[in-house]
């Protein structure tokens, strides 16, 4: 990697370490990487796109009936057994249907923009996330990935402003417990507190139009996102009239959770691998 690659020195023992995260500019640029990429990978095939979209949402349909016809009715302890196996399956499915929103947010599930964004509001909506929301801020946390001051979400902190309960935090125990908080209550802290998001002058979230993530021109749009998630969330509440809240928890809340476990490993990993550690910043 040439001058772009880690500075390394010896330690004590002798062995080689990495001393600093790369700071300098690599030896390579954006445009260098899109030119070695065949020109064909840029191309957006909506039959494509549409053919992943049908299997998950055939997957989904089919557990969903699974699950509300057979698991309903078993004796447990097999139903224990066999809800959570509907669980992981039901998650996995649509962490897939979610990242296929996700595509549409970025256009690249086709060629036409209002296309996209209908089938992203509509998988996004489901799911209970907030699509022009989170199209928005997920943009820019692209845009500015590790950035100190300009990142949306995952913001590396400096080591200089890091507290007693940070250091804490960066423990074993402590990790196990951020980890275990964030693959549960991790996404929804986000999207209602911006907990980990950049750092704004005012209260932040993705649910208020006049929110400051946003500007004048995509306020509009956040309404939208809110009637949306208004009306999926008295569907459910109609719903849970009509089946009970136990049903609804198992046939839907709970592959949820699974769901935004995925998304907040997923999207963790994919900041943390484009830094080092937040403690090693200075
Ligand atoms: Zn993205």
């Amino acid at each position: 990697m040439g001058s772009g690659g880690r500075a390394t020195q010896t330690d004590n023992s002798g062995n080689k370490v990495v001393k600093r995260a790369p700071s300098s500019k690599p030896p390579f640029t954006l445009s260098d990487i899109k030119k070695a990429i065949p020109p064909h990978c840029f191309n957006r095939s909506l039959l494509r796109s549409s053919s992943y979209l049908f299997v998950d949402l055939f997957f989904s349909f089919f557990f969903y009936y699974v699950a509300s016809t057979y698991i309903i009715h078993l004796p447990t302890p097999l139903s224990y057994v066999a809800w959570v196996v509907y669980w992981i399956l039901q998650g996995s499915v649509q962490m897939g249907l979610w990242v296929i929103g996700h595509e549409c947010g970025h256009q690249a599930f086709s060629d036409y923009t209002w296309l996209n964004d209908t089938i992203g509001y509509f998988l996004h909506t489901s799911l209970l996330a907030p699509y022009f929301s989170w199209k928005y801020s997920h943009r820019r946390h692209h845009s500015n990935t590790a950035s100190l001051e300009h990142d949306e979400s995952f913001v590396p902190k400096k080591k200089s402003s890091l507290n007693s309960f940070a250091r804490l935090l960066n423990t074993p125990p402590g990790r196990l417990f951020r980890l275990v908080i964030l693959c549960t209550v991790g996404w929804l802290l986000y999207v209602c507190f911006n907990v980990s998001g950049r750092k704004y002058e005012k209260f932040a979230n993705h649910f208020d139009p006049k929110s400051p993530i946003y500007s004048d021109r995509e306020r509009l749009q956040i309404l939208v996102t809110d009637i949306g998630l208004v009306v999926v969330s008295f569907g459910l509440y109609k719903v849970a009239l009509a089946q009970g809240l136990t049903w609804l928890v198992l046939v839907y809340f709970a592959p949820l959770v699974i769901v935004y476990g995925f998304l907040v490993v997923i999207t963790l990993v994919a900041s943390h691998s484009r830094i080092t550690s937040p403690l090693r910043l200075h």
